[in-house]
């Protein structure tokens, strides 16, 4: 088959610059050796994440000046509700500033009482943080593989339906408040979930009367797998897979800064419950903003209605997996160890397995980000045991299942000259990878400490 190069061409472009090493060596000791408080002036190439950070199209920038900025009844909101119910099947739509919105707005109504369980594949950390404020306590149900980086698996964000149902018979589904499914899985690796497996799920929860809410950020890039990986897909289109996948849900909440390619926003989704909707709307107004605009401007609302269609191309998602794929067969071909397959929106890397020698509670995944910085000016994330924090009860340092460095893609941002700099960078610290040093706390914030810690090199 013919090369295929990116369904766009650049109209416009930004500098970015890489400062000295003896500069990045006194920025990152400024920063606490923790990369989110670095100043992006002072970062190369930005793998921090994909939210919020992806390149609009002429069609979203021209949208942004039909933005109606009414307070109530904005005709920008009609667009999003009626881009959601073509799009999901879902009959209510509240806007909110950020998938955090949506989340805050949404989970108080899905709880019966304190204590109960929230089951998912694996949780996102602002998720999880919601479940938690709000006195429920969620759960990690995903298969086993999705731990066993180098085993090959189509579907690493499956649940495991065994262990799922097994849970929920000895903890009696009325202490289950919902069911909650990530698409695809972030936390193991931008790993997708199978047609099969929402289907399995949807089964478990009609038999135990639950409500299933789809977590939403990557709607599309998960249904493009299912396209791809899963047999019975092949010549269904992008749009066909989504609304199969909805139709097993009954809520979602969303993150529209990553599939929907805005830089910022989220949503709300009910599919057809109103006394939920009425609950959630009234929420809603005090903390995120009247029902029409929920956070957003009516301009943000307009790029968004335009985004959630321009994720769901076809040649764009094969572009955009394709250069994530890229990145990480690259990084194969140096023995690098990365969560095989590749994911979605990010490459994986198993810090773990790259820094044998530094123990998950000196924070392996944190020093390979710090050194990749000091490196080549490029910044990733971790997602590992820093991230996942003490137990909140005893206090003792939580292990995660994997210490990944995550080297997140924007969207439509970066080319793969920008991935080879990555991939150079990270093969010369392969080669002197027992000289790099865990980290110990100077700062500890108690909740989502990973944010705003600060931390310094273990000598000796
Ligand atoms: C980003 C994300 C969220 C939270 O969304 P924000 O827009 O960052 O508030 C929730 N769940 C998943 C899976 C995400 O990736």
């Amino acid at each position: 088959m013919a090369r295929k190069a990116e369904p766009y061409r650049i109209k416009m472009v930004e500098s970015i610059r890489m400062i000295s090493r003896e500069e990045r060596q006194n920025k990152l000791q400024e920063a606490g050796y923790n990369p989110f408080l670095l100043k992006s002036e002072d970062v190369y190439i930005d793998l921090l994440t994909d939210s919020g950070t992806g390149a609009m199209s002429d069609n979203q920038w021209s949208a942004l000046m039909l933005g109606d900025e009414s307070y109530a009844g904005s005709k920008s909101f009609f667009k999003v509700k009626d881009a959601v119910q073509d799009i999901f099947g879902y009959n209510f739509v509240i806007p909110t500033h950020q998938g955090r919105g949506a989340e805050q707005v949404l989970f108080p109504h899905l709880k019966k009482q304190d204590g109960q369980y929230v089951l998912g594949n694996m949780h996102f950390d602002t998720t999880m943080a919601h479940i938690e404020m709000n006195g429920m306590i969620p759960v990690n149900l995903v298969i086993e593989e999705a731990f066993a980086t180098q085993k090959e698996h189509p579907f690493k964000g499956n649940f495991d339906l065994e262990k799922l149902e097994n849970f929920i018979l000895e903890k009696g589904p009325e202490n289950i408040a919902f069911i909650i499914a990530t698409v695809t899985c972030n936390s193991s690796g931008g790993q997708p979930l199978s047609m099969a497996n929402f289907r399995g799920l949807r089964q478990i929860a009609d038999k135990y009367s639950l409500k299933i809410d789809i977590d939403s950020a990557r709607f599309a890039e998960n249904a493009y797998f299912i396209k791809k990986r899963e047999p019975g897909y092949e010549n269904k289109s992008i749009q066909e897979i989504i609304k199969e996948m909805y139709d097993m849900g009954d809520y979602f909440t969303m993150s529209a800064k990553k599939d929907a390619i805005v830089n910022m926003g989220g949503l709300i989704g009910i599919k057809d419950e109103e006394e939920m909707y009425r609950k959630a709307s009234t929420s809603c107004v005090p903390m995120e903003g009247f029902i029409t605009y929920g956070g957003l401007s009516g301009r943000d609302m307009e790029c968004l209605a335009v985004g959630l269609y321009e994720g769901m191309d076809v040649d764009y998602l094969e572009s955009r997996i394709g250069q994530v794929e890229y990145l990480g067969n690259e990084l194969r071909k140096h023995g690098i160890p990365i969560q095989w397959p590749v994911g979605g929106h990010a490459v994986f890397v198993d810090a773990g397995q790259f820094l044998p020698h530094i123990p998950a509670e000196q924070f392996p995944a944190q020093a390979l980000c710090n050194e990749l910085y000091l490196e080549a000016g490029v910044r990733p994330v971790e997602v590992g045991s820093l991230l996942l924090g003490r137990d909140p009860v005893t206090g003792v340092q939580k292990k995660a299942g994997v210490e990944f460095m995550r080297l997140t893609i924007p969207r439509r941002v970066y080319t793969d000259n920008h991935m080879d700099v990555v991939v150079d960078a990270l093969a010369a610290i392969w080669e002197r990878r027992d000289q790099v040093k865990g980290l110990e706390f100077i700062y500890e914030p108690k909740v989502l400490r990973h944010f705003l810690c600060k931390l310094k090199p273990i000598e000796g």
